[in-house]
Order: structure tokens, then sequence, then C-alpha cells
């Protein structure tokens, strides 16, 4: 098997560190890309020094659009990156009344923008070389955005819905895409207050996140929840969207509106 590059977004830290890890692991070369170089270097180091893959370090700020260009390119023209992992993001909302907007874009340029920006930019040389991996890191309050406040959701149901449209149109093609919903994670995106606020039966550990998310991953799953015990949930959820298909676009307005005109 030809040897795997993988860039992971936001490796510094939490869930994209641990899947720089398990990545090393299973014998791919590493691309980490987050802004503290420092944490970067340390984990490369590391995970060199254990594993021996190649691991290189990229410090960019990915709402920064000079640093998100440079990205970009990379992704784009280095033909030995095999995969992306779109995990770099951020939440930090309190009540959307009270969030300073500054706050809201730049986590829209992280988790919306950056996302789609470097999807586009491998999505085209793995969908002609019929091969590789997109990984999106989205979250459960994509299927529950009424139960937060309410970029944040938002976000990350854009990662969802985006994620779905190309496994229609890149799968076909050979290129593997899951989205990957995690729960409550215990990382640094919480404060230590909030994660004690929560049950502890609610809350898992990085560790276990990232390896059912990669056993997801091999098993084909395009859309992972790693804590949800009985998957036919998810399909049946799927298959009740579907079903309304047939009804979303007819050329009369229902008749509860009460407007249907003569067709002309
Ligand atoms: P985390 O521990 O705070 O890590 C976030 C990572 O993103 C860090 O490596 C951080 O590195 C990087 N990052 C933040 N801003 C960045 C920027 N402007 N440019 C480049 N990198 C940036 O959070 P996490 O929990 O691991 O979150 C990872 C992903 O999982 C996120 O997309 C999050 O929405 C999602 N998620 C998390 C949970 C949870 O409960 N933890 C649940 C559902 C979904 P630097 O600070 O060094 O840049």
């Amino acid at each position: 098997m030809a040897q795997e590059t993988f860039l992971i977004t936001g490796a510094s830290d939490g869930i994209g560190a641990i899947y720089a890890d398990r990545i090393a692991r299973r014998g791919a070369n590493l691309i980490l890309v987050a802004r503290r170089v420092d944490k970067l270097a340390d984990l490369a180091n590391q995970l060199h020094a254990q594993t021996g893959v190649h691991v290189e370090v990229l410090a960019a700020d990915l709402a920064d659009p000079e640093d998100l260009a440079r990205i970009e390119a990379r992704l784009r023209d280095d033909d030995s990156i095999t995969g992306l992992v779109n995990n770099a993001g951020i939440a930090g909302e309190s009540g959307f009344v009270d969030t300073d907007p500054a706050h809201l874009t730049g986590m829209i340029d992280l988790n919306v923008l950056a996302v789609t920006r470097l999807s586009s930019a491998i999505a085209p040389r793995l969908a002609k070389k019929g091969a590789g991996a997109i990984i999106n890191i989205t979250s459960v309050t994509a299927l529950m955005p009424e139960s937060f406040s309410a970029v944040y959701p938002a976000t990350k149901a854009f990662v969802l819905a985006f994620t779905e449209a190309l496994q229609a149109q890149l799968g076909s093609k050979g290129v593997r895409v899951q989205a990957v919903l995690p729960g409550i994670t215990r990382t640094a995106i919480w404060s230590d207050e909030q994660l004690a606020n929560f049950p502890p039966s609610m809350v898992m550990e990085a560790g276990e996140m990232v390896d059912a998310a990669l056993a997801g991953f091999d098993m084909g799953e395009p859309i992972t929840i790693p804590a949800l015990p009985d998957n036919a949930q998810l399909d049946a959820y799927l298959a009740a969207r579907a079903a309304l298909r047939p009804n979303l676009s007819l050329a009369h307005a229902a008749p509860r509106y009460g407007v249907m005109q003569a067709v002309e």
C-alpha cells in the first residue's frame, strides 16, 4: 500500500492530538496544523520517536485568510497528502444576545469557512486519484440546535450537511468521506467547571471517542456518532428525512395555506 499522509487541523490539543496519535500508530505520516507551534512540535517529536512516522508541523491560524490560503495551497499541490481531518473548531458562545459578534465571526471562519476551503483544496486531487479520505469533526449539537446557543450548533449542522453532500459527490469516485458527531468529550474546549456540571455518564474520554470514530471509519460509516448505542436510531432519522423528499418541492402550496392557484 502506498504511504499515506494525513493533514490534521487543530492537532495541538484535545481530539486532534488524539487523532494524530492514532493515525501515526496506523503508520501514516502526519502534517499537524494549529496555532500553538510549541505544542505541535512536542507532539511531533513524541510521535516520531514512538512510531517512526514522519511528522511535520505547520503553524497556522485557520481563521486568518493568509494562513488559511497557505494550508490550502499545500493541500492542493502536495500529492503525497492522502487524507484530511478537519478537526479545528471553537465554541465558547454564551447566549446569542450576549455574545460578541466578532467571536461569532471567528467561529464561522474556523468552523465553517476553513472546513469548506480545506476540503475544496484537497477534494479535486483525491477525486482524480480515486482514493483518500476526508474526516470532518462535527458534533451531536448539529442534531439538537435548540439546546445550544446558537451559532456553534449551526456551524456543526453546516459541516454535517456539507459532509453528506460531499459523500454523494466523492464517494462514487473512491474518496472516503466521514462525518463524526462527538457528544460531550473531555477536552479543553470545556472549562473544568462546565465538565463538572455534566452527569459523568454523559462525558466521554477523548481517546475512546476517537477510537470509536476510527472504528466507524474502518466500518465504512458515512456518519459516526460514537456514543449512539443503537445505530438503527440514526438510520430511522435518515429514513424519515428521506421520506419527506417527494413532498418538498411541488407545483402547489399545501392545501392548509389555502392559496392554491389554477395553473395558467
Ligand atoms: P480543543 O481541545 O479546544 O482543541 C481545539 C483545537 O483546535 C486545538 O488544537 C487548537 O489549537 C485548534 N484551533 C483553535 N482555533 C484555531 C485556529 N484559529 N486555527 C487553527 N487551529 C485552531 O477542542 P476539542 O474538543 O478537541 O475540539 C476539536 C473539535 O471537536 C472541534 O471542531 C469541536 O467543535 C469538536 N467537538 C468537540 C466536542 C467536545 O465535547 N470536546 C464535542 C463535539 C464536537 P491552537 O489553540 O494551538 O490553535
